[in-house]
């Protein structure tokens, strides 16, 4: 794995967040918090990265992690190029690295990478020349750092010590890159108390999710925890999987008014979306008072702002006519 971190100890990439420890962490967090308005208000804006291009490079579709990617870079200052699956040069049989060389060669500065195959951000960030940052926006069923800061960030929000939280993560966790940088933002923040909740066909690979216990029944599974993590159904990475139907899965592990009885009266519902309403969420839950997804959203935008901050920093000059 390309290393993420600068001699200085800041970020360069954000590949994952596997190998960060809690101060770096944190410090996005704090960043991040910055940020954050309430909604009405007007977002904030800075120059910070004035004078930087940054390009969206998804092989997947995408609309949240896309779309505050972009105003995140925007409000930064920075000049913005999208690039989406059909207009990628990759279907055409040009390769994932001769597009970023393109790129590159065009001055773009950092590339966010959602690519469905496993390895296409590391790939990437081994190949950019040391001025480039990558930054995943997502990467196969592996990972998907961003998603896990501001999950991290909206926890906080609500929870303040996560020191003393009981967090579900709950669904189809086998196919699911948000369960995974869940799972490592909050063992490295010291979560206590961290389950997984799924069907058998669902969970993970025994040696995966090391330290969190597993339910197969959503009651036991999030009896008493402060938050609900609910995950989409990955149909789109499935294969031959054996799933009860879209009826009979709600019925035993769709969030329901009822069913969120189990966990503490004060506990969050979270989900990354987009969501199955119906299938593994009542959309009585998902619009409801202790759901905090709506904060989820708002959220990505500050975390995407602080990592952009963080990689670009004092790269990011305003002095006309170069860098
Ligand atoms: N939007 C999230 C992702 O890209 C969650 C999902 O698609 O289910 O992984």
């Amino acid at each position: 794995m390309t290393n993420q971190l600068r001699a200085d100890g800041t970020l360069r990439h954000l590949l994952t967040l596997e190998s960060l420890a809690r101060t770096d962490i944190e410090r996005l967090l704090d960043r991040a918090q910055t940020f954050v308005r309430p909604l009405g208000a007007k977002p904030p804006v800075s120059t910070a990265l004035a004078g930087i291009t940054v390009a969206n490079l998804f092989t997947e579709p995408s609309t949240r992690t896309r779309v505050s990617f972009e105003l995140a870079a925007k409000r930064l200052g920075a000049d913005v190029v999208n690039l989406e699956v059909q207009l990628s040069s990759r279907v055409k049989g040009e390769s994932m690295l001769d597009t970023v060389y393109t790129l590159q060669s065009l001055h773009v500065d950092v590339m966010v990478i959602r690519d469905p195959e496993a390895g296409v951000p590391d790939l990437v960030a081994a190949n950019v020349a040391p001025h480039v940052s990558v930054l995943s926006a997502g990467e196969a069923h592996v990972s998907h750092p961003t998603q896990g800061l501001l999950d991290a960030l909206t926890v906080r929000q609500h929870k303040k010590r996560f020191e003393k939280l009981g967090i579900a993560i709950v669904g189809d966790i086998r196919h699911s890159r948000v369960a995974r940088s869940a799972y490592h933002v909050f063992r490295t923040l010291g979560v206590p108390d961290l389950r997984i909740v799924a069907p058998e066909s669902l969970l993970p690979a025994a040696k995966e999710f090391a330290g969190c216990a597993r339910h197969t029944t959503l009651e036991a599974g999030i009896k008493d925890v402060d938050v609900v993590m609910m995950l989409r159904i990955q149909k789109e990475r499935m294969g031959q999987v054996d799933l009860p139907d879209a009826d009979r899965y709600f019925s035993m592990y769709g969030l329901t008014p009822e069913r969120l009885e189990h966990a503490r009266p004060d506990a969050i519902v979270m989900h990354p979306q987009p969501m199955n309403r119906g299938i593994e969420i009542a959309s009585d839950v998902a619009d409801g008072k202790q759901s905090v997804i709506r904060d989820q959203v708002r959220n990505g935008v500050a975390v995407r702002m602080a990592v952009l901050a963080e990689v670009v920093g004092s790269r990011a000059v305003t002095v006309e006519g170069g860098r």
